[in-house]
């Protein structure tokens, strides 16, 4: 645990030394063309540094890099348990790195400097330690064949990956990708969002310190619409893999369709309903966990449970209940390490925030709590948790994912009317139900088309299960084995006995 103080955070933020560069072949270098965006923080409107501003010549270069490693073997054809020795490194250093790493995200995007310290950082060195302690236990397959026949059903590295990530977990995020790419021998060109680039940065020395040859692991900061389209487009680019929107995922499937035909692999958005039924065992607990559900992160969670679906015959006790448990989420100082919501990520966020608040109350849904702006005279970026009631599942503010902490509450009498209402959306990632009965809870779970549910808690996961979604919440899965499916292609080889 660290013993640090909001002044002990101050002063390491000033004293920081933060690299803007890409990295290429090992090297930190200036974009091609010599462009920088400013990188501001949204804790208090400062600018952190400027950061190189990649376009497709960058992408030329880091695409040659990762496949001239990947071709030469230095990585593709090392040994599994040699990979998995470097990758191990990596995740202690990133964990050596833990406070500065953290330090650097909150600085980025807002969130709370004890949840990045807790959960951004420790999570993201799990997800490499786990995918490379995975790579020599799993084996390849021995077809059912004749006497006549060997068949060998063997994986391989793709090749080259471009990993496209957002801004919400950036380090956590990448590194779920980076994990059982790097595992399975590929060569990965990391593009963090532009609005998150430092610890991607950050971490690719770390990684050549570990050991990841350069060429292997290159990192271009940049704008979607520049670079990353430019790796979505690029012939030599095998896989693509993308956390983000879901707009920018429809994108960037017509971007592989019009180039060489990329696997395209999305995790994209969500508007996740929580059920809570009037049996549910443990009010308390469900309203915290709704409260948690769409504060935590200030709402920018793919899996936010931004629907609060509750039985009719306990909305007057439960409401409440909720509404007090949100009222302890309050925007503060990032920095400080009591502060439990912390700074939405830029301007334009924040706008897109407060105009669904507006679209809630415009139709005619009632603020419970919160609702505007909040601690504007500090220079940062907050908005107060938001509670709507009398919400009904057609409105733009319960069909459209808003990335921020606004929660709608409707109201449903029968478990078909709520499982109707849950999966009346574009969105499949997550979904959670509350209730004592064991029968009820599994004829939900199964009824509920979402790639994760949660039965009496919101939000369970770890790398030893499969995280993805149904619909237009995207494709394939990151986290677990399963996750290596996307980085490999399978082999079958026919041999004549
Ligand atoms: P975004 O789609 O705007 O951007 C994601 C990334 O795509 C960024 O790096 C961006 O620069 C890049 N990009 C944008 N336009 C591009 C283009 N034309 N070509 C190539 N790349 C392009 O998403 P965001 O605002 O950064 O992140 C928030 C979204 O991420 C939310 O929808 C959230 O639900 C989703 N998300 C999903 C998961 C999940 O696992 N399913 C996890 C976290 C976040």
């Amino acid at each position: 645990m660290t013993t640090l103080t909001l002044a002990d955070w101050q002063q390491r933020a000033r004293d920081l030394h933060i690299e803007g560069r890409a990295f290429i072949q090992g090297q930190y270098r200036p974009a091609a063309a010599g462009e920088v965006f400013d990188c501001i923080s949204p804790v208090d409107g400062r600018q952190l540094a400027q950061v190189a501003s990649c376009d497709a010549a960058d992408a030329e270069q880091a695409v040659a890099s990762a496949r001239a490693a990947f071709d030469s073997g230095v990585w593709s054809r090392l040994a599994p348990a040699r990979r998995k020795a470097v990758l191990v490194r990596f995740a202690a250093l990133i964990e050596a790195h833990r406070e500065e790493l953290a330090l650097l995200e909150t600085l980025d995007m807002g969130k709370p400097i004890s949840d990045a310290l807790a959960v951004d950082i420790p999570a993201a060195a799990r997800a490499i330690r786990w995918s490379g302690e995975a790579i020599d236990k799993v084996y390849d397959e021995v077809a059912a064949t004749p006497e006549d026949q060997l068949g060998l059903v063997t994986r391989e590295p793709v090749g080259v990956v471009a990993a496209i990530v957002p801004w919400n977990f950036p380090l956590l995020m990448a590194c779920w990708k980076l994990g059982p790419a790097l595992a399975t021998g590929n060569s990965v060109i990391l593009k963090p969002s532009e609005k998150s680039p430092l610890t991607a940065i950050r971490v690719a020395q770390l990684a050549l310190e570990a050991g990841i040859p350069a060429g292997v692991l290159n990192v271009l900061p940049g704008y979607g619409h520049s670079v990353g389209k430019a790796l979505a487009l690029h012939m030599d680019v095998d896989t693509l893999v993308f956390t983000g929107s879901t707009r920018v995922a429809k994108q960037l499937m017509v971007y592989a369709g019009e180039s060489n035909m990329k696997r395209v692999w999305l995790e994209a958005g969500g508007k996740s309903p929580n059920i809570v039924f009037a049996d549910a065992p443990d009010l308390a607990a469900a309203a915290e966990a709704a409260a948690s559900a769409i504060a935590y992160n200030q709402g920018e969670v793919c899996t936010a449970g931004s629907r609060l679906l509750v039985e009719r015959s306990i909305r007057e006790r439960f409401l409440p209940m909720v509404v007090e448990a949100l009222g302890r989420w309050k925007p503060g100082n990032p920095l400080d390490p009591a502060t439990n919501v912390g700074a939405l990520v830029d301007n334009g966020q924040l706008e897109t925030v407060l105009g669904y608040i507006k679209a809630g109350t415009d139709a005619g849904a009632k603020v419970l709590l919160g609702g505007r702006r909040a601690l504007q005279e500090t220079g940062g970026i907050f908005v107060e948790p938001t509670i709507f009631d009398g919400v009904d599942n057609a409105m733009k503010i319960a069909r459209e994912e808003i990335f921020g902490p606004v929660l709608s509450v409707i109201t449903f009498d029968s478990a078909e009317e709520a499982v109707a209402i849950a999966n009346d959306t574009p969105y499949g990632l997550a979904a959670a139900v509350w209730t004592a009965d064991l029968s009820r809870a599994h004829r939900t779970a199964r009824a509920l088309r979402a790639g994760s549910v949660w039965v009496n808690q919101y939000d369970g996961g770890d790398m030893t299960a499969p995280f993805g979604g149904f619909k237009q919440s995207g494709n394939g899965r990151d986290k677990s084995l399963h996750a290596f499916d996307k980085y490999t292609e399978l082999k079958a080889t026919w041999i004549k006995l």
